[in-house]
């Protein structure tokens, strides 16, 4: 069975602007953090202007008293094993081990999608898979082993493609880091869709800190990957003239 891209912001920080403010002042005023932040309240667009210029001069560290929790569902395991390699990020996964396969839902990549031999090919595989993994728990359940014990090692047929669910949390100094890595045109088309939803959806709730976010070029001014793997967007680091 297909499965459909979902994210879903789950929970983001309270009153984010003002807590990103009081912790930037923090560093630079005599003053207590507690009342910085009732005084600014009043003036929301100081506020702002000010996590703007303090963002975009990449002082981070207050950006991480910030965090926002998503939910992901339709997604690969292919996917979230890319997810969970950052490491600075709190995650829960659907296990494999306690939700049996039956019926398993599956990602159909688009290159796959968009041609009609290939896609009969992909769908006559997962069906295949289906079957084994089926045959496999009847034969565990036949020897009296249930559940996630039987599930635990049936699932070593699943493919890369089975459609999984997770809960990530991460704090919006990652998020940036995250969405450098993640939205620029090397990185995989599906975790690159997940990405893009999400700063989509960071933008909505915390733009002075994320219309400047995206991939890694936006803010170097050029395209670090070398100019064999470059989209255009951007000079190739390589191509740049250096100036004194
Ligand atoms: C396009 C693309 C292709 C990739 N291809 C591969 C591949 O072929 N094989 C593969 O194995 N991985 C691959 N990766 C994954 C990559 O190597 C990283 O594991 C992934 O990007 C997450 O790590 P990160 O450094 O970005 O930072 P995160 O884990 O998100 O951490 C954020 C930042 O914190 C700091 N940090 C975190 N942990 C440490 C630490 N232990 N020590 C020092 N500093 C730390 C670093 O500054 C890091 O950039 C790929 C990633 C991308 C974006």
């Amino acid at each position: 069975m297909e499965s459909k891209l979902r994210v879903e912001v789950l929970d983001f920080t309270d009153n984010a602007l003002a807590l990103i403010y009081a912790a930037c002042r923090q560093c630079y005023s005599a003053g207590f953090a507690g009342d910085i932040a009732v005084e600014s309240s009043k003036d929301p667009q100081k506020q702002a202007d000010f996590v703007r210029q303090v963002a975009a001069a990449g002082h981070e560290s207050p950006l991480e008293h910030v965090k926002c929790t998503f939910a992901i569902g339709g997604v690969s395991r292919a996917l979230t094993h890319q997810l969970v390699r950052h490491r600075l990020a709190s995650y829960s996964q659907q296990s494999q081990r306690y939700v049996k396969a039956s019926p398993f839902e599956y990602i159909v990549p688009p290159s796959i999608d968009t041609d009609a031999d290939m896609r009969a090919m992909y769908i006559e595989t997962m069906d295949r898979i289906q079957d084994s993994y089926d045959r496999l728990t009847q034969a565990f359940a036949d020897k009296g082993i249930k559940g996630e014990r039987a599930n635990q090692d049936a699932r070593y047929v699943l493919p890369q493609a089975a459609a999984s669910s997770i809960v990530v949390t991460m704090n919006c100094r990652e998020l940036i880091h995250f969405f450098g890595e993640r939205c620029c045109s090397r990185a995989q088309w599906e975790i690159r869709n997940v990405a893009d939803k999400m700063l989509e959806q960071c933008r909505q709730r915390l733009p002075a800190v994320f219309e400047g976010a995206g991939p890694k070029c936006l803010n170097l001014g050029f395209c670090p990957e070398g100019e064999k793997f470059t989209c255009g967007r951007m000079p190739a680091k390589q191509t740049m003239k250096h100036e004194c």
